[in-house]
């Protein structure tokens, strides 16, 4: 059978929504519970798909069925399209799968020409009707030309503006229906001069026309940046829904309205919304005038409003949620024309959910369901005043690295940003790039700017672990750190200068926008509660110090996943002596360094433990190349040669033979311990030591380490690495005479990896996927620049998403699935997770689900995300 493109509302659903789209699904099915609803039909998503197939048209088939629809539309209204005697006037709507409020466009009073025009008024007498027609005229001239031709709003607003002065008036209402003539007739003149062609008087070209115009805005670039913001995939297209029109500026007897059933900054149950007199929908958006409370509606429509307000209950019961809803009042009578789950802030999801729980409405497994684990992040970071917000305009953007808001002054180093801090002052650190050593610095700071890096830069990674604000990568940025400026959308930045970052937006501000700090209710421990009874995956975090693994903790992390070691090194204390070891010349000479580093990472290592409470701890042992730990100023070089016994000249040499081409791809990870033993040595004997020590102390505990080997692509270089931290870790505890029990085991990060699994899993006890470093192998692209041309990428719609940040599931994710299936078919009660990034993120946190992994293991201020969307993933399954 031929696909079927239309639908009207009386042969949908609710449950149509991927064919009809989430405003079409609502609208039909506020048909069948017998609503007030004008009766139209949806053209499906299927028609947007095959008119992107057909080179953006709308072909014969697809018109021809659509003027059927259009025929039936106009025998159930008793209305005809361009008819002089009863004109049928229609709206035309976007309205995709998920809900992208404001992303694409909408048409209104469609069918209207100089003919239809002067018919209605003839058939009409009333003065006021007049007025009305004007006005609808030059609303539908101005929305076509703006939407469909994409002319610019601003020309006819001008005009209004000219039109309003000359007549000495100050609202749009005060105009009169002369006025509006005049109007309509400049504004077709003006769509003339900029398309070089008449205004279209034939209602089905002008309905062709619309249709596709929606259809287009399907790929304009704010819902292509909406999308991505929001996992929404450019594949399911847009519906297209028409419906006659009701008129809310027919007289003082109508008008229009947008309602929510609960408060959506709160969650209070009260009804809350606008309404705006003699006025059509975009007037309340667009906020030509001041509309009135929804409340006050009760004494000037009292009808129309007790209606509404059944509606409304209505509308919540069925859908056992909040309502958003869209309604006109024509002539005293009310029409819907919208419903949806409204869009709501994160404090009052995690009410409304408790609420709905609690009045019976919905159990606990759609209470857990019913949240965007994404929008838990702004419950945890301060976040921008909201008003403020509102009136300011972003002069940049980057990637939103790390949430939170902040706003401060200017510092160009870590130093300065130490020193301003303690003179009291709030700074926001911009930097071409962090390194290890801007760490001091970024804790200092409000927030972190860079121009340069990716999802899992260094400056994305640290933020995200300390929950400090931060932007990455925004290469419009012009950087002079040298002399301590920077010029941004044609300003210079100095120190001192205010800025304002959104790290969960990427949008940067000029000047203050004031915070406000996080709030955590109540709702939110009752909601992780439910979320905790039906999630399998476990969920860990990424922590080094004992800091972030206290607050990851509270937050409900079940251990630590991943302990990246190397950021203990760049403690001041600390550098020295691994500089030391660096430059060492002889093992004697390196291991005289690393006996000063061991009981330093001793002492980390059971504050680790103390932290963790017995719970499971990872310990990753050093990955980075060693080139990102030596100096680069002339005084540090000239510090270590002295204390190292050597010339100037002799540790620069050594320093230049560090420099490596892709230092990423080079020696780092285990390979650092194929070349020197004595580091994975020291690192066993700390994590023992600290392990023995921990212990004692708490009899009660189960302290067993994880000590886990990065960068392993071959089972000979992991049973290599292995034996030597098995000898030593033997010999330390029967040493101590202790028992402790500990497993070695193997991030899965370098595609071959992946591919030899069951031959790494005859040795390694567990994996843990660092999507991270097999993300960026399994591309072939630099974690750290990658975002320089991933924008053209998703430009040309060749990817949708930053694999950094969301796991790309059919490649990456395909290693991932063998991996396990291969590791298990040879070890098959070994514990697998994951500690990259995407340990995090929701949609990934659901394929770890769907393979089968133990765990997942991110950020701290992530972890509640993971939990939720861990406990989505179990339900959806
Ligand atoms: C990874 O590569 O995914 C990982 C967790 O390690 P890192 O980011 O430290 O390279
Ligand atoms: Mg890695």
């Amino acid at each position: 059978m031929a696909k079927k493109y239309c639908y009207l509302f009386t042969e949908g659903n609710a449950g149509m929504r991927e064919l009809l789209g989430g405003k079409g699904a609502n609208l039909a099915e506020m048909t069948n519970i017998g609503l007030p609803v004008p009766q139209g039909f949806t053209i499906t998503t299927e028609a947007c798909t095959q008119y992107y197939e057909d080179g953006r048209k709308i072909n014969d088939g697809i018109m021809a069925e659509i003027m059927t629809y259009v025929e039936k539309m106009e025998q159930i209204n008793g209305k005809k399209f361009g008819d002089l005697k009863n004109p049928l006037l229609v709206s035309v709507r976007s309205g995709a799968r998920a809900s992208m409020p404001g992303m694409m466009d909408t048409i209104l009073n469609l069918g209207l020409n100089d003919d239809v025009v002067a018919a209605m008024i003839a058939g009409n007498p009333d003065p006021k009707f007049e007025r009305f027609v004007y006005d609808s005229y030059r609303r539908f001239i101005q929305m076509f030309s703006d939407v469909v031709m994409e002319v610019g709003k601003k020309y006819f607003e001008q005009l209004i503006d000219a039109m309003k002065e000359k007549k000495g008036v100050k609202f749009d209402v005060e105009l009169t229906a002369a006025d509006l003539k005049e109007l309509a007739k400049q504004f077709k003149a003006e769509y003339k001069s900029k398309i070089g062609a008449d205004f279209p008087s034939d209602p089905k070209v002008q309905l062709y026309e619309a249709i596709r115009a929606v259809f287009r805005s399907w790929d304009n670039p704010r819902a292509n940046v909406y999308r991505r913001d929001n996992d929404i995939p450019y594949s399911w297209g847009t519906a297209v829904n028409v419906m006659p029109m009701v008129f809310g500026n027919l007289n003082n007897n109508s008008g229009t309205g947008v309602a929510f059933t609960r408060d959506p900054a709160t969650g209070e149950k009260k009804l809350m919304g606008e309404f705006l007199v003699n006025a059509q929908g975009e007037d309340v958006v667009a906020g030509v005038r001041t509309p009135m409370p929804i409340a006050q509606m009760a004494e000037q429509f009292p009808e129309a409003y007790a209606d509404f307000v059944k509606v409304c209950d209505l509308l919540e019961n069925h859908y056992r949620d909040m309502q958003d809803m869209e309604f006109t009042v024509e002539n005293g009578k009310l029409y819907m024309l919208q419903c949806r789950n409204g869009k709501r802030t994160a404090q009052a999801a995690l009410k409304i959910a408790c609420d709905l729980v609690d009045e019976g409405m919905i159990d606990e497994k759609k209470a857990v369901l019913m949240i965007d684990p994404r929008n838990l992040d702004t419950l945890l970071h301060p976040q921008f005043d909201a008003k403020a917000l509102k009136a300011a305009n972003a002069i940049g953007k980057g990637l939103g690295a790390s949430p939170g808001a902040a706003c401060g002054q200017i510092v160009f180093n870590a130093d300065d940003a130490v020193a301003w801090k303690a003179a009291g002052k709030k700074v926001v650190l911009v930097r071409l790039e962090t390194s290890p050593e801007d760490i001091t610095g970024m804790k200092a700071a409000q927030g972190i700017l860079t121009v340069r890096g990716g999802m899992t830069s260094h400056a994305a990674v640290v933020a995200r672990g300390m929950g400090t604000c931060c932007v990455s990568g925004c290469g419009d940025i012009v950087m002079d750190e040298e002399n301590k400026k920077f010029t941004l959308a044609g300003k210079t930045f100095k120190e001192g200068d205010y800025i304002s970052i959104d790290g969960s937006t990427g949008n940067i501000y000029d000047g203050i926008i004031p915070t406000v700090d996080a709030s955590i209710s109540g709702y939110f421990g009752r909601l992780m509660e439910w979320a905790d009874k039906y999630r399998k995956l476990q969920v860990r975090t990424n922590a080094d110090t004992p800091r972030d693994a206290k607050k990851a903790r509270e937050l409900g992390a079940e251990g630590i996943g991943l302990c990246r070691t190397e950021h203990m090194f760049f403690d001041p204390a600390r550098i020295t002596a691994f500089r030391e070891m660096i430059c060492a010349d002889t093992v004697a000479e390196r291991e005289a360094a690393l006996a000063k580093i061991l009981p330093m990472q001793q002492a980390d290592f059971e504050a680790l433990y103390e932290a963790l409470e017995g719970c499971p701890v990872t310990i990753r042992f050093l990955d980075p190349p060693l080139h990102e730990f030596v100096p680069t100023e002339e005084n540090e070089i000239a510090a270590l040669a002295k204390a190292q016994g050597k010339s100037v000249e002799t540790i620069k040499g050594i320093i230049q033979g560090l420099h490596e081409s892709n230092p990423m791809m080079g020696h780092r990870g285990c390979r650092l311990t194929v070349t020197y033993p004595e580091i994975a040595v020291m690192q066993t004997k700390a994590v023992i030591r600290a392990a023995i020590n921990v212990q004692k102390a708490h009899a009660d505990w189960n302290v067993k380490p994880e000590i886990m080997i990065p960068l392993v692509g071959e089972l000979k270089e992991f049973k290599y690495v292995k034996d030597i931290v098995v000898a030593t870790a033997d010999a330390e505890i029967k040493a101590a005479g202790a028992k402790i029990a500990y497993e070695v085991g193997t991030m899965i990060e370098i595609p071959r990896a992946a591919l030899t699994a069951d031959e790494i899993a005859k040795e390694a006890e567990f994996f843990c996927f660092g999507t991270n470093d097999l993300t960026q192998m399994t591309f072939g692209f630099s974690r750290d620049d990658a975002g320089k041309f991933l924008g053209a990428y998703y430009d040309t719609k060749i990817y949708e998403n930053d694999p950094f940040a969301k796991l790309d599931q059919i490649g990456v994710g395909k290693l991932m699935d063998m991996a396990v299936k291969m590791g298990k078919s040879v070890r098959p009660d070994m514990h697998c997770g994951i500690c990259g990034e995407h340990g995090g993120d929701p949609t990934s946190v659901e394929f770890c689900h769907k393979i089968g992994l133990t765990y997942v293991s991110c950020s701290p201020f992530r972890v509640p995300i993971a939990r939720l969307a861990a406990a989505q993933a179990a339900l959806k399954d």
